[in-house]
């Protein structure tokens, strides 16, 4: 385990996640965009959608069956003559003769001057007749147009989020794009001379740059849309320019790596002299970090270890990129440890876990650098800064990842 001690000018977790949120927060004003239906899954409703039309559009049949009216079915068994068939899409639709009866599909239209169908279940087909073994009252298995909704009425609110189901009801009504917020524009840059391309053989010391594609996928994961992921070889020059290229494109920038007390700290020496501040947070994983604001975007800086990046995600960005996006928050659950605990004194600790079907299981190690572990786990364990040990058995907030 990490036994560096926390140095006393460590800011808190919550406290680092509030400047982030102040950083951030403007990014909730953003501009409308309309999409088609197709793409619309999982945005957030910009403007109240009305109905332009009624649904249902009309007066059409519950059932297969025949149409009729009900004083002709009154006293059953009664035999009508069979007067013509309506199929769903049939136009040109003629009236109901008075004391006949006309076969309908469900969904087709109901033929003036009938007022209920008897369905098929409930009549035996002659050749030009139909018998009836049971009436129907006026109204029954009959869909008034408007019934669901009139046109006019109040389809979906602006902020829903929208789900299949609005996407149904939206597309029935026959619109072709919607209203939405403008998705938040992420951009990431990783840094570091080790990284190399997945699908590169790896020469001596080098590693796979998992953080871009990584960070990458966790903004996604939370509609955010990824327009750019760069990387840097550990040069202020090469970092200056993706940076530039960064804040051009995007609303928000995260970057990876060169913020600790190494030799060759790109983003830390480049973004502190441009009135960024890079500290220490009472966090582990993820304790050095950075803020900074360049060309008015903001830049959040994640350190590099692929565990440390992606908990400093969830727990720096990942709420308040959720809040913005109108998304649902992180679930949260209080569930007993299964395995006891031990946690430096004086920083919150982030542990990866597995929630079995009694409590909460270690999934890893305290390591930042195990990421393969981190596969295994399905939450963050949240000890509090203050708590050095744990016994299985205790009661630990976890949150989803
Ligand atoms: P740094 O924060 O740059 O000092 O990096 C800390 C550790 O994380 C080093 O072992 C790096 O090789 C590793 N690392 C940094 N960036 C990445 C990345 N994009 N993907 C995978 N590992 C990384
Ligand atoms: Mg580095």
């Amino acid at each position: 385990m990490n036994t560096r001690p926390a140095t006393a000018s460590a800011r808190s977790v919550d406290d680092h996640r509030h400047r982030v949120e102040q950083l951030l927060r403007p990014l909730a004003v953003r501009d409308v965009d309309a999409v088609p239906m197709t793409d619309a899954l999982g945005r957030r409703l910009a403007e109240d959608v009305r109905a332009p039309v009624d649904l249902p559009v009309f007066r059409n049949s519950g059932m297969d069956g025949y149409a009729v009216r009900a004083e002709s079915v009154a006293v059953t068994p009664v035999t009508l003559p069979l007067a013509g068939v309506v199929a769903a899409g049939q136009p040109g639709l003629a009236a109901l003769p008075p004391g006949s009866a006309m076969k309908v599909m469900t969904g087709a239209p109901i033929p003036p001057g009938a007022d209920c169908v008897v369905p098929v279940e409930d009549t035996r087909a002659g050749e030009t007749t139909v018998t009836f073994e049971r009436g129907r009252a006026a109204g029954d298995f009959v869909r008034e147009p408007g019934t669901d909704v009139r046109a006019g009425e109040l389809l979906t609110a602006a902020g829903t989020l929208v789900r299949p189901r609005h996407i149904a009801a939206l597309a029935a009504v026959g619109l072709a794009a919607l209203p939405v917020f403008r998705r938040i524009r992420a951009a990431v840059l990783t840094t570091g001379d080790e990284l190399m391309p997945a699908g590169t053989p790896l020469g001596p010391g080098q590693i796979y740059n998992s953080n871009g594609i990584a960070l990458g996928a966790a903004l996604a994961a939370n509609e955010i849309d990824v327009v750019a992921v760069e990387h840097s070889r550990d040069d202020p020059d090469e970092f200056r320019s993706a940076l530039a290229r960064a804040t051009a494109a995007a609303d928000v920038v995260f970057t990876s790596g060169g913020v600790s007390q190494g030799d060759f700290e790109v983003v830390k020496d480049v973004l502190a002299g441009r009135g960024g501040e890079f500290g220490s947070v009472a966090v582990q994983p993820g304790g050095p970090q950075g803020l900074s604001v360049v060309d008015g975007v903001p830049v959040l800086s994640f350190p590099g270890n692929p565990v440390s990046t992606m908990v400093s995600f969830e727990v720096f960005a990942r709420p308040i990129l959720r809040e913005l996006g109108g998304l649902p928050p992180v679930p949260e659950h209080a569930l007993p440890l299964r395995d006891p605990v031990r946690s430096p004194g004086g920083r919150r600790q982030f542990l990866r876990g597995r929630m079995e079907p009694d409590g909460v299981a270690l999934a890893s190690g305290p390591g930042s650098h195990l990421i393969a572990a981190m596969a295994r786990a399905d939450v963050l364990i949240d000890i509090p800064a203050e708590v050095t040990e744990l016994a299985a058995g205790a009661i630990v907030t976890v949150w989803e990842l």
